[in-house]
């Protein structure tokens, strides 16, 4: 049996980058950019007025002024102001050439014609201009490759007129399901029949990290069916994720399926709780996780392997790791890893009750997980844990 660093280091060398594609800005965020973008255009794009008033010469401010004309916002109009002028500007809107200062239309008296800026006004040379290029120059970077794109960045790349951006696809997933037992839920519940929640569980997981590209078949606990179901997986997605059937029981078909199937074993068991019999094997760059059934499981493996395997993959940063301390000690009888489930804030982190991996209830609440170190047997209040985040 291995350990979980030695599981996590495993996982993440056979998990390769996948290739780059293009999306439209509004299907981007969530994806890591996959080459540093760069502004194509100047902004402004060309010297504007950042205020409703009157572009002047600066060296005239005291003068009377004729409006020699408007230039209202989405105006093509070039002019040149000329000298004994102000031309009336609009947030926006170009400032003709030759102005140095934009004076607020409520700093003017307007008679006929004419404006006078009133005299106990403050104007300065400058006042007003958005300089061409003063925010971005054209060519200079606006986002650098890798950043995983949130949605202020789009305003951003639309500022500069970019409507698609290369990005790290996203892993395709197919998630079997073994076990005769499980029904889907709102069928009516049988004896000896359990409702299906680790697909429900691994998919909103999926969701919220981005991944559209989805199948969900559920397999008799049968070899052949697994090996086949196996078999179709890995011809079309990127990674496969099996749940239950991975211990060693009479119906536990997963491993020798896997074999079976052609999919490199890389190992079986972790030394864990929960989620000792996780497999992990790969068939060229697909990834292929056997995980147990138990639901508790499904999730500590997904937080601790599949999810940080899928950043890996695309570029991104789904998993949040953080320190806390123990709010009460807590003793702890195995000499494997131990994730338990947690409740977080304010820098304390509280065990909840219910702990054993078929045991949900305790998700109500939690928050994250808390990870116990494989050697520890006690932790003491306020000790410092690593815990793991809720997505
Ligand atoms: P297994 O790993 O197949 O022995 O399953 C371990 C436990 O998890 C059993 O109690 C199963 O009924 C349960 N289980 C397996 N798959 C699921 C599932 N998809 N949803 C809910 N419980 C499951
Ligand atoms: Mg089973």
């Amino acid at each position: 049996m291995i350990s979980v660093a030695t599981a996590k280091q495993i996982i993440n060398s056979h998990s390769k980058t996948l290739p780059t594609i293009e999306r439209p800005i509004l299907q981007a965020p969530g994806y890591a950019l996959a080459q540093t973008i760069v502004s194509p255009i100047q902004f402004p794009a060309f010297r504007q007025s950042s205020m409703d008033g009157y572009a002047i010469y600066y060296v005239e401010k005291e003068k009377t002024l004729l409006i020699q004309d408007a230039l209202p916002a989405g105006t093509s109009q070039q002019l040149t102001l000329e000298n004994g002028m102000a031309i009336r500007v609009y947030t926006g809107g170009p400032i003709p050439d030759g102005a140095d200062c934009v004076v607020q239309k409520e700093y003017v008296n307007l008679i006929n014609q004419s404006i006078q800026i009133q005299s106990d006004r403050i104007v300065q040379l400058g006042d007003h201009i958005r300089e061409k290029g003063s925010d971005i120059e054209k060519n200079t970077v606006l986002i650098e490759a890798g950043t995983v794109l949130r949605p202020a960045h789009i305003g951003l790349l639309a500022s500069a007129g970019i409507t698609n951006v290369p990005v790290i696809q996203k892993p395709s997933v197919a998630i079997l399901l073994t076990g005769n037992e499980l029904v889907q839920p709102g069928q009516s519940l049988q004896f000896g029949q359990v409702f299906d929640s680790n697909a429900f569980a691994i998919q909103a997981h999926l969701k919220q990290a981005g991944i559209e590209n989805i199948a969900v078949h559920y397999l008799k606990d049968d070899l052949n069916d697994t090996i086949a179901n196996i078999n179709a997986a890995v011809q079309e997605y990127d990674l496969i994720l099996l749940t239950g059937g991975v211990s060693a029981g009479d119906y536990d078909f997963v491993p020798a399926a896997c074999i079976k199937a052609g999919i490199e074993q890389h190992f079986h068991k972790v030394k864990q709780r929960p989620g000792k019999p996780l497999f992990f094997g790969t068939q060229q760059n697909r990834l292929v996780f056997g995980l147990p059934g138990n639901p508790g499981a499904v999730l500590s493996c997904l937080y601790q392997y599949v999810l940080p395997a899928i950043d890996q993959l695309c570029g991104t940063h789904t998993i949040q790791t953080t320190t806390a301390h123990l709010k009460a000690p807590f003793k702890k009888t195995i000499p494997l890893t131990q994730f338990l489930k947690g409740y977080y804030e304010s820098g304390e982190v509280t065990v909840l009750p219910a702990q054993a991996s078929y045991q949900l209830s305790a998700l109500g609440k939690a928050n994250c997980w808390i990870e116990l170190e494989e050697e520890w047997t006690f932790i003491a209040a306020q000790q410092e844990v690593k815990i793991y985040l809720f997505i």
